[in-house]
């Protein structure tokens, strides 16, 4: 059985007390025994919040590089030595505002990998994309560095995020058949590469605009495992109503 997740992007989001009552507040609760719960705050917090118990702690990038003059970048062995199992890598904001190419992405996913580290692995087309119906080639196209390099081993270890980049904080979202369709064309790729076997352990997590009032139809469909989510992670109450929606 695929594991079930979700995962709250803080971005750049909340200063110290905000964050702290937050982390808190969701640190407090129960969650359902096959959710797994996941957070992922700025990296000036991520130290402080490294022992949690209900959630797990996620970074929102990693260096591609082990260590030496990067200045402002941290690396997958520093994420490590605090007891991080999880990052996100190829967010589209990092993609975007810091022109984060397909390789780029590769090199960090198996830096994560090499130090035991979870990468959650964002891809998602743009609207002119979806608009000229290139929807499902930009996606295997950001997915390919990923499954043609790396070992079956490797592979069974990502998560994957499907996030159409024009549903992201937009308040816009992908009908959920549509982001079905996209999830299941993935785990298609994955299986022509890898086998079914190893395709149906993969997690792929929805993101774009998921709250409350969508994420149970979204988690409803076959190959969505859960969500990735940004506003709404950022209120406990509506972070606990999708962590609710399976
Ligand atoms: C995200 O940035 O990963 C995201 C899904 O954001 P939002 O939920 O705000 O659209």
């Amino acid at each position: 059985m695929r594991k079930k997740i979700v995962a709250g992007n803080w971005k750049m989001n909340l200063n110290k007390a905000e964050a702290e009552i937050l982390y808190n507040n969701l640190e407090s609760k129960s969650y359902p025994d096959d959710v797994e719960v996941i957070i992922a705050p700025p990296s000036i917090y991520l130290n402080s919040f490294s022992n949690a118990s209900k959630v797990r702690i996620s970074s929102q990038d990693v260096s591609a590089n082990n260590n030496g003059p990067f200045t402002g970048e941290f690396s997958a062995e520093m994420l490590h030595s605090i007891n991080l199992r999880f990052a996100i890598v190829g967010h589209s904001e990092r993609r975007t505002f810091h022109k984060e190419t397909d390789l780029l992405i590769f090199q960090k996913v198996e830096m994560l990998l090499k130090h035991g580290i979870t990468p959650i692995f964002c891809c998602g087309e743009s609207l002119s994309d979806r608009e000229s119906k290139n929807h499902f080639s930009v996606v295997k196209s950001q997915l390919s560095q990923i499954i043609s390099n790396l070992s079956p081993k490797d592979f069974s270890e990502i998560i994957i995020a499907y996030e159409p980049v024009w549903a992201i904080g937009t308040g816009l979202t992908a009908n959920p058949q549509d982001a079905q369709d996209m999830h299941s064309f993935i785990r298609g790729l994955i299986s022509e590469e890898f086998g079914s076997e190893i395709s149906e352990l993969i997690s792929i997590l929805y993101g774009g605009s998921c709250k409350p009032s969508n994420a149970k139809e979204l988690f409803s469909m076959n190959d969505i495992d859960g969500g990735l989510i940004g506003g709404a992670s950022l209120d406990s109450e509506s972070f606990e109503s999708i962590i609710n929606s399976f």
